[in-house]
């Protein structure tokens, strides 16, 4: 069966083994007569797999025992919000750092909690880099957000920012376990499961158990840290389905060798396309500065709009999919999660050279 060339920005490609695995089982999880979606979330199944995803989470990205993992529903939009609800406290200022689209949007909700403000921003420049950190926060920062990759843009930080006398909180959404980090340097991090982890519906928080007692009793139940964490995820029904994709997409990572291993396979797929951007003399133009260029989504245009579309309607043509660039900025991207093979990602490249000779 022939797979699309998929470069989706989310929900993207999913690992062909995952996708087989869940199928074989899809009408008989483990002779249970069940589907996974059918089981119940107290059974023993189901536990045990919602236990295999925390498990694996913390052993990929080597997440200390004081960390807390959350399986929760809502998306990184809804973390946007729950954020600032559970970590920003009175007298206190939430400081954002702008780096595109997604840091606005978690900005403009944290205002809507309390006290937040920029404490820096990429935006005067189109946000093609990531802006240098060389203060620490200011004295009444109650914590310091980032976005580490710009699903848009298609900037990353390259390393974060140690100096903080506040912990900071990182919405790694778009490049969660594509590389290893340190998770000793966030006090939370949250991540839409759609881009690298897995479906949609299911959202990863992890937060240090300190920043727990932050928590308001008043708090609607479940827009508190602690509700989760006190209930291992399951103070109410969670998304099994999307837990059970996320433990098999964990186990595949597992399999190919862990975050090393794909941190090497992610270099060379972005290589392959940043060196045809660099080698096309300005045919075609990235968005990002070298030193702000994400691993994840290469964003490019060519030198007309004309042009642009032209590429785009060919790329479709030739069965490439989900090129185009945001709707916000336009232009093109190339979104390569984990799941994006190196094979296809060379099949890009070549059709960019041909694209490129005969136009
Ligand atoms: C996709 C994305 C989001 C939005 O995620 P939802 O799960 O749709 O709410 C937020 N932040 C970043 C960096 C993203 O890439």
């Amino acid at each position: 069966m022939k797979r699309a060339l998929n470069f989706n920005a989310g929900p993207a490609a999913l690992p062909q083994a995952v996708l087989e695995k869940a199928q074989k089982e899809w009408l008989n999880y483990l002779d249970s007569g069940m589907a996974v979606m059918e089981l119940s979330h107290r059974s023993a199944e189901y536990e045990q797999i919602h236990d295999s995803a925390d498990r694996l989470l913390r052993r990929l990205m080597q997440i200390p025992d004081d960390y807390e993992v959350l399986f929760l529903q809502g998306g990184a939009s809804l973390q946007f919000t729950m954020v600032p609800m559970n970590l920003l406290r009175n007298d206190e200022t939430a400081y954002y750092i702008m780096t595109g689209s997604w840091s606005e949007k978690a900005l403009s909700e944290a205002r809507k909690i309390g006290s937040a403000a920029s404490l820096a921003s990429g935006k005067e420049g189109m946000y093609k880099n990531i802006p240098s950190i060389e203060a620490s926060a200011p004295d009444d920062a109650s914590y310091v957000h980032l976005t580490s990759n710009n699903t848009i843009f298609g900037t990353q930080w390259q390393t974060f920012p140690d100096l903080f006398n506040a912990p900071l909180v990182a919405d790694m959404s778009s490049d969660i376990l594509s590389k290893p980090i340190n998770v000793n340097q966030f006090g939370l991090i949250y991540a839409g499961a759609q881009k690298n982890l897995g479906p949609s519906g299911v959202t990863v928080v992890i937060i240090k158990k300190d920043l727990l007692a932050r928590s308001d009793e008043r708090l609607p139940t479940m827009l508190s840290y602690q509700t989760h964490a006190k209930n291992r995820s399951l103070y109410n029904t969670p998304p099994t389905l999307s837990i059970y994709l996320l433990s098999l997409v964990l186990e595949w990572v597992e399999s190919i060798g862990g975050l090393p291993a794909i941190e090497k396979i992610n270099s060379e797929k972005a290589e392959i396309l940043y060196d045809i951007i660099d080698e096309s003399n300005g045919f075609y133009r990235g968005h990002a500065d070298q030193g702000s260029r994400s691993l994840m989504n290469v964003t490019f245009k060519l030198e007309t709009e004309a042009a642009t579309g032209a590429f785009l309607e060919q790329a479709k043509e030739a069965g490439f999919i989900g090129l185009n660039g945001h709707r916000s900025i336009g232009g093109c991207r190339a979104s390569l999660y984990n799941a994006v093979t190196i094979e296809q990602v060379n099949e890009l490249a070549k059709f960019m050279k041909t694209f490129r000779k005969n136009y």
